[in-house]
């Protein structure tokens, strides 16, 4: 036993109690995963050493044979793993494994409901990592040495999992980190050679550096043990660098689970070698959840890029736009140096071809999935749609690939729910209409309902139905599709082209110039509210409607600028109404100015209301309906 000074007794941040206590009581029916989780964490240590020995050798001192060892004592209740990769030092210890470093924890932590079946499933897209040694011991020791520092520098880190840990300085030996795990009692199936080399190739047979175990030489009775003879028991090759032929489906799902620390297969991936002018591989996945932290600025998001397979850098982000941030995956270049640096890679003209070949990979692999696993797709736009919808005006050159892939909500359906493609959109539109029609607003009931409607449902003309708080924005990116151009059925003057008819059109004109008066008086009496006032050809059921001006900004766009502090350009709306309406004729035989101011700012009032927009005078509105109301009673 080696001396131990400087103790001392930390207690864990609250986000790693709520943490311990929940992961021990949502994964006790998959316990075996804690060895994969440590197996992840000791081949990620292994990697960031192998990277910082490229400039300085002497790092690797006391053994370059990088490797993980996974031990056992049956007497004793013990696993260990030990590996000699980077280490880690007292501070490191105390930060690592007493504190979560992810943005977003506390609040995630928040969210969860205290119903253990529901939570377990969220543990799973937090990732539990080192924690899940807990879930089979009731005593983790860990001692490490972080690599290139003296052996009297070694570090002690104990704890029970419940609150508190302590940390002293030790010797150690060897750099790396040994993990011991004192099993929980009904747990020692773990400390077992058989069971240990069957989780090992289950999990984390991808691991690219050998995992050892004790070779089972039996020693014969009264005979000392023989001295311990390694076997290495996965197959330790960098997956991606295997044809794709060989690789099963569970390996790149284990592989994923490690790259992602995710604990819930893959929708989709895509694994690529490509040789030429440039020359890399990449394994690209599709998640199945998003993470929770997804809109998190500061959440972890890019790829782990390896130079000729020495790792270099996680969330590498240059080689994938924005949009596409949810995407994990691994990328290993032969053309980039091994001392590239995140600075550089911003600048290097290679990244960018590779950058625009990835992105192209990710599309493809989504379309894919849309054309293939429909059901499955629809899963993913319900996590990843609204990220997706930020991809037309990220990337230009993609925009129809990006387009083609969005999915909305439509008056097809009747739940809202965004499951329909542009292509299927068009497939099924009406002879002769050459325009992609939509309608963006608050929420569905909102839009579901609007008099803007009208006229299509008569016409029976599929219009989209977006709800989303950046549809709008979206849509000012988007001009068309297929070659058919979109039209927001709400903004200007609304021309169904090829969908009226010449009689229709001919009606229209003659009910128009009948109504020049009734156009004239509505101008006086709304005065400064409105643009224009016109006749409508939108509206069947409703007497009026309110249409936004070709160039103005819509209700959306409005509010999310204003949201924001920002000043928006005063617009004002265009007066429509329905002159067949009997409330319409009523009031173009209205005799009294008063009155007939009145109605016409009650109507477009109505109008505002239906639009889902605020009275500027609600009082006004209440006090002319009331007028009318009593006047109507006598
Ligand atoms: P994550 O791996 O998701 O970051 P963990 O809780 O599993 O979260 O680990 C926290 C940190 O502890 C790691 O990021 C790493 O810095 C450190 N760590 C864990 N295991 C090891 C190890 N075997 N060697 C060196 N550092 C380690």
């Amino acid at each position: 036993m080696s001396v131990e000074t400087q103790k001392e007794t930390l207690g864990f941040q609250t986000e790693v109690k709520q943490l311990l206590h929940l992961m021990i009581h949502s994964l006790y029916s998959n316990k075996e995963i804690f060895l994969r989780e440590l197996i992840s964490n000791a081949s990620d240590a292994v990697d960031k050493l192998r990277f910082e020995a490229l400039s300085k050798p002497e790092l690797l001192e006391g053994g370059a044979e990088l490797k993980i060892r996974v031990s056992f004592d049956k007497d004793a209740k013990t696993v260990t793993l030990e590996d000699n990769g980077i280490g880690m030092s007292r501070e490191d210890v105390i930060t690592h494994l007493g504190t979560i470093a992810k943005s977003g924890t506390a609040d995630f932590m928040k969210n969860l409901s205290g119903d253990q079946k529901k939570d377990s499933h969220l543990i799973g897209q937090f990732g539990v990592g080192f924690y899940s040694a807990f879930i089979v011991a009731d005593k983790v020791d860990v001692y490490s040495r972080r690599a290139g520092t003296p052996a009297s520098e070694g570090v002690h880190w104990s704890s029970k999992g419940e609150g508190e840990f302590e940390v002293a300085t030790v010797d150690k030996a060897d750099r790396g980190t040994r993990i011991v795990l004192h099993l929980k009692s009904g747990e020692d199936e773990f400390a077992d050679g058989w069971r240990l080399r069957n989780i090992i190739k289950k999990y984390s047979d991808h691991i690219a550096l050998p995992i050892e175990l004790p070779k089972e030489a039996a020693a014969a009775e009264g005979e000392e043990k023989p001295a311990v003879e390694w076997e290495t028991v996965n197959r330790a090759s960098a997956l991606w660098t295997r044809p794709r032929t060989d690789v099963k489906d569970e390996e790149y799902q284990e592989f994923y689970k490690h790259i992602a620390h995710d604990f819930e297969n893959p929708l989709s991936w895509s694994h690529n070698k490509v040789e030429g002018k440039l020359e890399y591989s990449s394994l690209l996945y599709v998640p199945a959840r998003a993470p929770f932290d997804l809109y998190q600025r500061e959440a972890p998001k890019g790829l782990k890029l390896y130079v000729q397979r020495v790792f270099v850098m996680d969330q590498a982000e240059s080689f994938l736009p924005l949009y596409l941030r949810f995407i994990k995956g691994v990328v290993d270049s032969n053309d980039l140096s091994l001392n590239v640096s995140r600075e550089i890679l911003q600048k290097d003209p290679i990244i960018d071809s590779m950058k625009s070949a990835l992105t192209k990979r990710v599309l493809d692999m989504l379309e894919k999935l849309a054309k293939n696993e429909p059901e499955q797709y629809k899963g993913f736009w319900k996590n990843f749609g609204q990220v997706m919808k930020e991809g037309p005006a990220e990337d230009f050159a993609n925009k129809e690939k990006i387009a083609g892939l969005l999915r909305f909500a439509s008056t097809s359906g009747d739940d809202g729910e965004q499951v329909v493609g542009l292509a299927e959109y068009l497939a099924r539109a009406k002879e002769g209409q050459d325009k992609i029609y939509y309608l963006t607003g608050e929420t569905y009931a909102q839009v579901k309902n609007s008099p803007h409607l009208e006229v299509f449902r008569k016409k029976g003309i599929e219009v989209l139905l977006l709800t989303d708080r950046i549809d709008e924005w979206l849509m000012s990116y988007l001009s068309d599709f297929d070659g058919k151009s979109f039209v927001d059925v709400a903004r200007g003057d609304l021309d169904l082209g090829n969908l009226d008819s010449e009689e229709d059109k001919k009606a229209a004109e003659e009910v128009a110039k009948s109504k020049e008066g009734l156009v004239e008086r509505l101008k006086t009496a709304l005065g400064e509210s409105v643009a224009e006032v016109r006749v409508s050809h939108r509206l069947t059921d409703s007497p009026a409607i309110l249409a936004i001006g070709e160039q103005d900004l819509g209700l959306q766009m409005r509010q999310i600028l204003e949201a924001s502090g920002q000043k928006v350009p005063d617009s004002k709306p265009i007066f429509e109404f329905n002159p067949t309406h009997p409330l319409i004729e009523k009031l173009d035989n209205e005799q009294s100015d008063e009155r007939f101011g009145d109605l016409s700012h009650i109507l477009f009032d109505q109008a505002a209301l239906a639009a889902g927009d605020s009275l500027k005078d609600p009082a006004a509105y209440v006090r002319r309906l009331n007028k009318l109301l009593v006047e109507l009673s006598v």
